[in-house]
């Protein structure tokens, strides 16, 4: 038996052998073999080329059956390189004349069309780099007889081991339910952290080489809670963890008596408690848990097909539908918030230094207008007598805003010109994310109806901290003292301009958090659909006079842990333990006593 200890991002037990996605690169030495051995050779090589398409076609119909035709055909180009008679004929040539095995050879003839395909500048050959890697991947792992190296090639009920995830592949976590995951990298906010929540996959990252621990097949357990993975465990661990994890199951079935109830605290403040999504799916699960509308629909993994950017009639059908469902609750529809670390690769930019202070959300939408009037179209269209509102993400400047309400208008007259119906009166939002923003929130408030606070953003651009970066998560400090300076003075400016202000950064499912931001004035909370009845149950734990005694203390303070410490006491103080179970949104390990000990 033996413990890792990473970060537990999304709380829960998981109990099941670990499957390893290998995604190391695989480096090729050359090898010799002896002119009696080429014929064999040949052969093998041959079979891997055949098992390679074998795998492609049952990955192109498995991805088509869960995530649709178009995704699916991005498979086709591999499984047409796999069958590619020149690069077959060139590998056999070099394995007789230089009698090289078959590794070395077919490695030659990739990396040179590869190296050739990087010379010519431009999207497309991009594209067909990325293809050609990853074939030479799949051919040099059948070769070597390793493990697979997609997501979707692992079988159901399976705790996933792997490096990393890319936000495309995070799709596929909806199709097949692991029962956990362990990954090297990310951050508390990364994609891969807020879609495990919104799953319920018990999730552990920041684990130094994971995929090097764990042998493949081994009994794995996850503890999302507490951030521990335990390989191999014995009988008596395994009986503790399998206790647990009922404890945990009885403890949200206490927690679901909230689902019905409205977020009211016990002196009769009224609070909204929305739910976040990205993939139209989980409106399902919003739907479940009974959140007062959808506060945060994140749009980019429509744009998850790197080959066709979405049209207007699909995106117009995919709000239309969400809104038809949650109806009479509203849905907020934020624009692509694509660039940072989100499917750059659909605009044809492969590369930039500093991808999160770079080309992304709004920035894209104001510099090719026509990818965001598309959007908006959609969005105008799906919002005739529907409940839609629209936000922008990744706002730093009035004239930003300015731009973009302009894009609104000049979408919405291009409709009318057409005779096409759509919303002459929606609301307009903004997401309070960059620093700047918050600080001249008193001044954009007097464009739009609404702002949203994304911490996610808002704690990494205040305090410099990359939000996916393993190397500097203890940095990421959602409770230092600056960012809730910045929240509470967004809150403030906000109801100053006369409008309302929600906030849909992961901080808002921390119960601690919900106690000092209802005390700050927050109209709306947003957080994954499975927190919605944990924060509805907290607002009706509180008054909202003890929450503005606490937002004013933790004002005060000049440090994370000061704050901390403040708000622990405080939320045992006032709050049921039933709602500790949870992940914290930071760096804080401490441990508390309250009949036992456990992490907060
Ligand atoms: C945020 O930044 O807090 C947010 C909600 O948006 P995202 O996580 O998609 O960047
Ligand atoms: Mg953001």
């Amino acid at each position: 038996m033996k413990i890792l200890e990473g970060t537990g991002v999304s709380p829960g037990i998981g109990i099941a052998p670990a499957y390893i996605v290998e995604r190391g690169e695989i480096v090729i030495d050359e090898e010799f073999i002896a002119p009696e051995k080429v014929v064999g050779e040949i052969e093998r090589f041959r079979a891997s080329i055949l098992k390679s398409k074998e795998q492609l076609a049952r990955l192109q119909a498995s991805v088509a059956k869960a995530m649709g035709d178009d995704t699916a055909g991005i498979i086709e180009a591999q499984l047409m390189l796999a069958s590619d008679v020149s690069v077959i004929d060139e590998t056999e040539k070099i394995i007789k004349k230089k009698l090289l095995t078959a590794e070395s050879a077919f490695d030659i003839v990739l990396q040179r069309n590869i190296e050739a395909l990087q010379a010519i500048e431009d999207a497309l050959m991009a594209d067909r780099v990325h293809d050609l890697r990853d074939i030479r991947k799949r051919v040099l792992i059948n070769l070597l007889e390793l493990s697979h190296h997609t997501i979707h090639e692992v079988p159901e009920d399976r705790i996933l081991v792997i490096q990393h995830l890319a936000p495309s592949e995070t799709a596929h976590l909806f199709h097949n339910k692991f029962v956990g995951i362990a990954l090297e990298m990310g951050g508390t906010t990364s994609h891969v952290a807020i879609m495990t929540r919104t799953m319920e996959i018990p999730c552990v990252l920041g684990l130094d080489g994971i995929t090097e621990h764990i042998p493949s097949g081994k009994r794995v357990i996850i503890d999302g809670t507490n951030g521990k993975v335990i390989i191999d465990p014995d009988e008596k661990v395994l009986a503790e963890y399998r206790a647990l994890k009922n404890a945990r199951e009885k403890r949200r079935e206490w927690i679901d008596r909230f689902i019905d109830k409205p977020a009211v605290t016990k002196d009769g403040h009224k609070l909204l408690v929305g739910a976040n999504m990205e993939l139209p799916e989980e409106v399902e699960s919003v739907l479940k848990y009974r959140s007062d509308g959808v506060g945060l629909f994140r749009t980019e993994l429509i744009y998850t097909d790197t080959k066709n950017l979405p049209d207007e009639e699909k995106q117009t059908r995919i709000y239309q539908t969400l809104a038809d469902k949650i109806a009479p609750k509203s849905a907020i529809i934020r624009t692509f918030d694509i660039g940072g670390d989100k499917f750059t690769e659909i605009l044809g930019k492969t590369f930039e230094q500093n991808p999160f202070l770079g080309w992304r959300a709004i920035r894209i939408g104001l510099s090719k207008p026509w990818i965001l009037k598309t959007q908006l179209r959609a969005i105008l269209r799906a919002a005739y007598k529907r409940n839609i509102k629209i936000m922008f993400p990744m706002i730093s400047n009035i004239d930003e805003v300015k731009q973009a309400i302009g894009l609104i208008e000049e979408s919405r007259e291009e409709l009318h010109n057409k005779g096409i119906p759509c919303s002459d009166n929606l609301e307009v939002g903004v997401m309070i994310e960059i620093p700047s923003a918050a600080l001249l929130a008193r001044e954009i408030a007097k464009k739009v109806d609404f702002f949203s606070i994304g911490t996610n953003d808002l704690i990494q651009y205040t305090l410099a901290v990359d939000r996916g970066n393993q190397y500097v998560r203890n940095l990421y400090q959602s409770y230092n003292p600056a960012v809730l300076k910045l929240v509470n003075h967004t809150i403030k400016q906000a109801h100053a301009g006369g409008i309302w202000c929600g906030i849909c950064g992961e901080l808002a499912a921390d119960p601690r958090a919900t106690i000092m931001l209802a005390g700050m004035g927050i109209d709306e909370m947003s957080v994954n659909p499975p927190s919605v009845p944990k924060i509805k149950g907290v607002i009706r734990s509180i008054t909202i006079k003890d929450a503005r005694r606490v937002a004013e203390e933790c004002l005060h303070f000049s440090t994370q842990d000061e704050v901390l410490g403040y708000l622990n006491n405080m939320a045992r103080e006032l709050l049921p333990e039933e709602f500790f179970d949870g992940y914290t949104c930071c760096a804080d390990r401490r441990k508390t006593k309250r009949g036992g000990s456990k992490s907060r």
